[in-house]
């Protein structure tokens, strides 16, 4: 099934030509849901003439948006957790309270699956209805082989009822759960390993993840669930260098992760080995903003280090409870010193490659998926520079 797309200003966002690849008055050949060809409006393939075609009035067109960084599904909310730290409360009168990830870990074990689902929802749907084809949604509230599975099964169904890709990334290396409270390596044995053994037998699993901070698991504790990703075949990603440097993003890199996430702590040292390997630096803005942050993360020596850089809303209840990724794009560059154009790479190109999809989304190109966002602005900086507001025209997904 063939059709043109016309009379569009196309951000195609392929490297190394127009800043954001734009082509100014342009049209997609679109065949079979791939992308056949990206051309001039007036230099349509002879062999595409009389197929159907639909004009956009000169509107913008980017790639359908990835948000590659998210922990959409979980139970309760913390919003009186956050409400007590404004009137003053202290972490312990909050942790006393039952607040903290403690909370959102029981809160997300007393949910169904089908409950897990119908809270994702609407999450879920504020991406989507700012352009986002492609959301990767991470476990890691469960901490219990059962709740880990729960947690991937209803990130699974949310990419079957909505049309929109979801990866999974496997986090049962989040937190340590306070039955296993001192004994991390227990919590490895007993529960990481197992349940991911598990996921990876049912098709849970897209991906690997873990959190390699002080408060969390040690970097030779991160490595001992890499090694198991990589005997199971699976890519590895972690969040690092998030509130210390403790070469959280060197392991990573060494690994060949498809990314590091965070990385306000990240050292030069990290910088060269994520050049290297290719790794895909995530950076977080709403949680460097909802936790009040001031470190940021070294996003000239990446720039200069050529090191990809994506954005995300990294969405959950404790430190980002975000669901706009053109929110994520204006605080990339408000905060993080980032381009316009760095900011959408950041969420189309950049974010694809942090997840191994590169070769299917992320830019508009041939032989890519026909998954576009039509936007009702007349520059692309502009996705970025506005506050609190969306311009979709219409958000276009052929999936098979
Ligand atoms: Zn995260």
């Amino acid at each position: 099934l063939r059709r043109i797309l016309t009379d569009l200003a196309i951000a195609t966002m392929q490297p190394d030509g127009a800043p954001y690849g734009l082509l100014a008055h342009g049209a997609v050949g679109v065949d079979d849901g791939r992308i056949a060809w990206v051309a001039a409006a007036d230099d349509v393939p002879a062999d595409w003439r009389g197929v159907e075609t639909e004009s956009f009035g000169g509107r913008l067109m980017t790639p359908a948006l990835v948000d590659c960084h998210t922990h959409l599904v979980f139970g309760g909310s913390r919003a009186r957790e956050f409400e007590m730290r404004l009137e003053g409360a202290t972490y312990e009168e909050i942790a006393l309270a039952g607040g903290g990830i403690v909370s959102t870990v029981a809160a997300t074990r007393a949910l169904s699956e089908d409950d897990l689902v119908e809270a994702a929802l609407p999450r879920l749907d504020r991406l989507i209805a700012e352009g986002v084809a492609t959301v990767e949604i991470k476990s890691g509230y469960g901490l219990t082989v059962a709740d880990e599975l729960k947690m991937l099964r209803a990130a699974r169904r949310l990419g079957s009822l909505r049309p929109v890709r979801v990866m999974t990334s496997y986090l049962g290396a989040h937190a340590v759960p306070v039955e296993y409270k001192g004994r991390a390596d227990a919590y490895l044995d007993e529960i990481v390993l197992p349940a991911l053994d598990a996921a990876h037998a049912e098709g849970l699993a897209d991906a690997v993840d873990g959190f390699c901070e002080g408060i969390a698991f040690s970097p030779a504790q991160i490595a001992r669930v890499f090694d198991r990703a990589a005997a199971l075949g699976l890519p590895v990603k972690l969040h690092a260098e998030q509130l210390s440097d403790l070469g959280g993003a060197r392991l990573a890199a060494f690994c060949g992760a498809l990314s590091a996430d965070h990385l306000e702590y990240l050292g030069s040292d990290g910088v060269s080995a994520m050049a290297a390997s290719g790794t895909v630096a995530v950076l977080l803005p709403g949680a460097f903003y909802f936790l009040r942050e001031t470190k940021l993360p070294p996003v000239v020596a990446l720039r200069e280090a050529r090191v990809p850089i994506a954005l995300a809303t990294d969405c959950n209840p404790g430190s980002s409870p975000m669901t706009s990724l053109l929110l994520a794009m204006n605080m990339g560059c408000t905060l993080f010193r980032l381009t316009p154009e760095e900011a959408l790479a950041g969420v189309t190109r950049n974010a694809a490659r942090a997840l191994g999809l590169a070769g299917e989304t992320g830019t508009i190109a041939p032989g890519k998926r026909a998954e576009f966002a039509i936007w009702d602005v007349g520059h692309p900086a502009e996705l970025a520079y506005r506050i609190g507001f969306n311009p979709l025209f219409r958000r276009i997904v052929e999936h098979e």
